[in-house]
């Protein structure tokens, strides 16, 4: 398949254009382990990467493969390779890509569990963790200047949609030698493709927007072939593979991804400017919004806005308390990016291990809620949310 189709298209067909077994047009799920060969030259050349095929399915299975390019060529990739899961994805390219010594710089908004691979787990192998004001792109600048490794980016960020310069930043690195990793799992390729704003490698969690349902995990890697493959190396033998199934129905979820994300960013961008004119709301992220600092740059590097947004309300907790309580159209759950709304308190889920204290410098508001917007109707989240809102 060519490269020269629009998001669309390559939601529905990239990865699957021909005919599988039997003729059949959907992918089958290949749950088999190993495959055989009665050709023992053959067999000799696939297992030494001569030719291609399938050896075992730690390493690829063809239900998975299909996924890879699926995504590799929605982001405009040379390469991608997949995961059990986001933090699969996440670990398995911070442990490839840093050595003993060596010095990564990431945002402070990175992802709950990112954050704690950074804090908990890289420090452990002798790796410079340097984490940066999201916002203060001179400060990133000046510590990239002083060389690293690995630069890593997220945005929007969460839960507070902070946005960052991917173009300006990814510039800096390469001049100093970096390798630029974005997780793009809040904006999918359909409203961000980082690797045309200048990042080597964009991680996902397929766990969200890929899938969209909320029915299985997975997690991808995508971009330079020379580093995921290297990726790939250390995630087949380490052995954080994706279940054939997992792979069958994330590209099943794929096939919707443009339609999905056009009404999760239209949903999101109604519910934002609804809240924001709310006599109850303190105040409203959503990188949509004029009013948010990065909205320009938002414009400049997304072509929509994305599905989450997050609130704070008048009140405090009790406030939260009673709009979640009242909410009818939207699971009360961790998680985000699927068909149905989820809303959640940051204080007591994404951000629960943090204090107070930690969350007041994070810039996240005690009475703040998250909310996922799904694809349900726009004007009945909205009367769902006025109804809720009523009650404080
Ligand atoms: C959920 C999430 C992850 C982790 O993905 P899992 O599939 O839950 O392991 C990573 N990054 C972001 C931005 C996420 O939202």
């Amino acid at each position: 398949m060519t490269e020269t189709h629009r998001a669309g298209t390559d939601s529905v067909w990239a990865g699957e254009e021909h005919l599988f077994s039997e003729g059949a047009i959907c992918l089958p799920v290949f749950n088999s382990v190993t495959f055989g060969y009665d050709d023992m030259n053959e067999w000799f050349d696939v297992a030494l990467g001569k030719k291609k095929g399938y050896i075992y399915s730690r390493n690829t299975n063809p239900t998975v493969r299909p996924l890879e390019e699926k995504i590799r060529i929605m982001d405009g990739g040379e390469e991608a390779t997949s995961f059990s899961t986001g933090m699969a994805a996440i670990s398995n390219t911070l442990f490839t890509l840093l050595k003993p010594g060596e010095r990564v710089v990431a945002i402070k908004d990175t992802y709950g569990g990112s954050n704690k691979v950074f804090i908990e787990f890289l420090p452990r192998l002798d790796v410079e963790v340097c984490m940066c004001d999201t916002s203060d792109f001179d400060a990133i600048e000046t510590e990239v200047r002083k060389g690293c490794k690995v630069l890593y980016l997220e945005t929007p960020t969460n839960p507070t949609l902070k946005i960052v310069d991917i173009e300006r930043l990814a510039k800096v690195a390469h001049e100093h030698g970096a390798i630029v990793v974005v997780d793009n799992t809040f904006a999918t390729p359909i409203n961000q493709r980082p690797l045309a704003l200048g990042a080597d490698l964009v991680v996902y969690s397929a766990t969200k927007y890929l899938n969209g349902h909320s029915d299985v995990m997975g997690g991808l890697v995508v971009g330079k072939k020379a580093l995921v493959d290297q990726i790939f190396h250390y995630r087949e033998i380490t052995g954080a593979t994706l279940h054939p199934q997992s792979a069958y129905m994330i590209l099943r979820g794929m096939k919707t991804l443009e339609l999905r994300i056009q009404r999760h960013n239209e949903n999101a961008m109604r519910v934002a400017r609804y809240l924001a004119q709310h006599p109850k709301v303190e105040e409203v992220f959503y990188p949509g919004l004029e009013t948010h600092p990065n909205h320009d740059i938002a414009k400049k590097q997304m072509r929509g806005f994305g599905g989450m947004l997050s609130f704070s309300l008048k009140g405090g907790w009790e406030s939260v308390v009673t709009v979640l309580e009242n909410l009818k159209l939207a699971h009360k759950a961790a998680s985000l990016g699927s068909v149905g709304t989820l809303v959640g308190p940051p204080r007591t889920t994404s951000h629960v291990e943090l204090t107070e204290q930690e969350r007041a410098n994070a810039g996240i508001p005690e009475s703040l809620i998250r909310y996922s917007a799904g694809i349900e109707n726009g004007d009945d989240l909205i009367a769902d949310l006025e109804q809720a809102l009523a009650r404080i």
